[in-house]
């Protein structure tokens, strides 16, 4: 995906189920890899990883939840959609098309 694609890329209007189902099959885990964030097991289910924004850090997958903190430099966000828009600086529907186009990948692969 280039840069030109998503600015010519329509606006889908997404509804909360849709919303909720893309969410769903997309583990944080694996949507902070393809973010480039590197993370690794802590064992007890959790993950730790490289803060995009304040590196060498203590970053903090917590993947049940879903959710994650920076205990860094305090960035944080209740499930994958709030990482996709930080780490990737995109509008919430822009973000949920993201992780929609990612498993459309992922499906054709
Ligand atoms: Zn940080």
């Amino acid at each position: 995906m280039t840069d030109n694609e998503w600015e010519t890329t329509s606006f889908p209007q997404y509804t909360d189920q849709q919303e909720a189902e893309i969410i769903r099959r997309s583990p944080i885990v694996d949507v902070a890899r393809d973010l480039g964030i590197t993370v690794a097991d802590r064992g007890d289910g959790n993950f730790t990883g490289v803060c995009p924004w304040c590196q060498p850090s203590d970053f903090v997958i917590y993947s049940d939840e879903g959710n994650w903190i920076c205990y860094g430099c305090s960035e944080s966000g209740r499930d994958v959609l709030i990482l996709v828009c930080k780490v990737r600086e995109l509008w919430r529907a822009d973000a949920i098309q993201w992780l929609e186009q990612r498993l459309n990948r992922q499906a054709s692969q």
